[in-house]
């Protein structure tokens, strides 16, 4: 619940701002409860007190349209696996994925950070006081910022990645962008209520918006690494469902899916031949999936 509701409290409604204080547990009759501090007196019970941080994410809206472009054997090993293909971040072409920056602005980041650390390291809680020399304190500064650049990387190898396209209509850039042979792809149309249902409502899955920054300008932050991309990837409009996973060593990995809940129409190229509807249909049945073939919108007659 407390996922599903992160952002405002299930009992006034308050929208939660950085800092504040959200509080999980159990109420008088031992409903499960989310609240601010003003409604906490309803809770019989504390489970645990968070300060609030707001996602790194926008979430789509529930009906928000969803598409996945891909070639026929992607989609025939999506119906057999029964279960969404998650590529891990260091097998991407954009060698950017999870990127904090450009390297030649890594100077400005890395004097921000050694600075906090040093701040931090300077003043702990009263009761770990310590009597370490400016020269241990820029050593130990210098230590987590090496740690931090370490965990970013291997950050890449412990994130996999689905992605997703959302736009109320089909496109045609698309279809070509993420096929490798038009004549035989497939688009698979879904919703974000129906992807996040599809999963399991796993709140280990999250799911929600990439934005696009000017990495001239800004810097993803640590948590948003994942979730920021360069300027010039905005076309892709995308929506991607991430997993963090320290022990799975391969370059992306299968999650159980219900595809009938997923898959609310599958599209056929428009440059498909008229059979490779049928085929994409035979296969369907195949693998039991009880969904609608339809061809490209983009192939309908036009009149002058
Ligand atoms: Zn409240």
């Amino acid at each position: 619940m407390a996922f599903e509701s992160h952002d405002a409290c299930v009992s006034c409604g308050y929208a939660f701002n950085k800092g504040d204080t959200s509080h999980l547990g159990y109420g008088n009759d031992d409903e499960p409860l989310y609240v601010c501090d003003k409604c906490a007196k309803l809770l019989k019970e504390t489970a645990i007190r968070h300060y609030f941080m707001p996602r790194p994410y926008i979430l789509p809206v529930p009906n928000s349209k969803l598409w996945r472009y891909m070639d026929f054997t992607k989609y025939v090993s999506l119906l057999a696996s029964r279960g969404l293909y998650f590529t891990s971040a260091d097998s991407f072409e954009d060698n950017y994925e999870g990127a904090k920056g450009l390297k030649n602005h890594k100077e400005k980041w890395d004097s921000h950070f050694l600075e906090f650390f040093r701040s931090a390291i300077k003043n702990p809680p009263p009761e770990y006081k310590h009597g370490l020399s400016e020269v241990e304190v820029e050593n130990q500064a210098s230590k987590l910022l090496a740690d931090l650049e370490l965990v970013g990387m291997a950050n890449k190898q412990s994130t996999f990645i689905s992605c997703w396209h959302e736009s109320e209509h089909e496109s045609e850039a698309m279809w070509r962008l993420y096929s490798s042979f038009l004549a035989n792809a497939v688009a698979v149309r879904t919703t974000y209520e129906s992807l996040y249902q599809s999963l399991g409502r796993d709140p280990s899955i999250y799911i929600g918006r990439v934005q696009y920054i000017d990495l001239k300008k800004s810097y993803a932050s640590v948590n948003d690494a994942f979730w920021r991309k360069r300027k010039s990837f905005e076309h892709e409009r995308e929506v991607r469902a991430v997993v963090h996973d320290l022990d799975c060593k391969e370059q992306g990995k299968v999650l159980t899916c219900d595809l009938d809940q997923l898959i609310e129409e599958v599209f056929v190229s428009p440059k498909a031949p008229a059979w490779f509807a049928e085929l994409v249909t035979d296969v369907n049945k195949k693998y039991g999936v009880q969904v609608a073939v339809s061809t490209s919108e983009l192939i309908e007659e036009p009149f002058f």
